[in-house]
């Protein structure tokens, strides 16, 4: 059986070992591009779009592709989609493996969004010091907000044309300890973070730092996720698999 997984988060490349460590099985790892340095994958691999949904199901069926998990990052909402259309017309078994959101607890002092752009509306009236983990993407959202200073963390450099907010880049890849966050937090003085809502643990620790720290995050939630079969851990992808 050929699985294509659609890779790029923490939860794909564990699945791809597991998965490619079953008898009969083997696996195709898709990664979009976005890091110039991705970690290392333990399987066969493809780097790159495949040109929209048409794309994908010519992919699939070049590749004799038997089954099509939809691991990608649950703000990925193209290539989800894309997935989703690509699977129903190849008649492919598809899965989305997509870890839980984080839930707020009594202490946080969460302030739910539904996109980056009302993040951007609202964060005037919250803080002036920010932090801002959204990765290199979309930081065009938040640099008309000339009076305020943001503290950006990503993994690559923006492009060099890039529209960047006021503020302070810093490059760092995850995981991040809780005192890690909370000696950044406190060094740059922050008031707010801007997060979206991943979920996960490798990225969780910037949380308990502003629970710790009584700071509002400034939390985007969720795009809607593509139709389909979904899990929310490896070991159950494994047992669809197994299934
Ligand atoms: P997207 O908007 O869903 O995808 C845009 C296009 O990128 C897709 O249409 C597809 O191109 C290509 N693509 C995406 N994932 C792919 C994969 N695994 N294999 C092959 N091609 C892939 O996703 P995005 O632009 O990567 O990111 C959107 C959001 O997700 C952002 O908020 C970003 O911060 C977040 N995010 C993404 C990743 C990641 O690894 N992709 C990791 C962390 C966070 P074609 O249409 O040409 O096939």
């Amino acid at each position: 059986m050929r699985i294509l997984i659609l890779g790029g988060t923490e939860e794909a490349s564990q699945l791809a070992i597991k998965a490619s460590a079953i008898s009969g099985i083997e696996v195709i790892t898709s990664l979009a591009g976005r890091t110039i340095e991705p970690k290392k994958i333990a399987t066969r691999s493809r780097i790159g779009g495949f040109g929209g949904a048409c794309g994908l199901v010519k992919y699939l069926q070049d590749n004799k592709i038997d089954r099509l998990i939809d691991a990608t990052h649950p703000f990925a909402t193209q290539i989800s989609h894309n997935a989703a259309i690509a699977a129903k017309v190849c008649h492919l078994p598809h899965l989305i493996l997509t870890r839980r959101p984080w839930q707020p607890t009594k202490s946080d002092r969460w302030i739910e969004v539904s996109d980056l752009k009302a993040a951007a509306d609202i964060l005037p009236t919250v803080a002036q010091r920010v932090f801002l983990t959204i990765g290199r993407q979309e930081l065009a959202t938040f640099t008309h907000l000339k009076d305020l200073w943001f503290l950006m963390r990503m993994i690559d450099h923006p492009q060099i044309d890039a529209a960047i907010p006021n503020g302070k880049v810093i490059l760092q890849k995850g995981p991040f300890s809780l005192v890690e966050e909370e000696q950044l937090l406190i060094k740059y003085q922050i008031e707010a973070i801007v997060s979206k809502n991943s979920g996960g643990e490798a990225t969780y620790a910037k949380i308990l730092a502003a629970r710790a720290l009584n700071l509002p995050v400034i939390m985007v939630q969720r795009p809607l996720l593509a139709t389909g079969k979904s899990v929310s851990d490896v070991e159950s992808a494994l047992n669809w698999i197994s299934h």
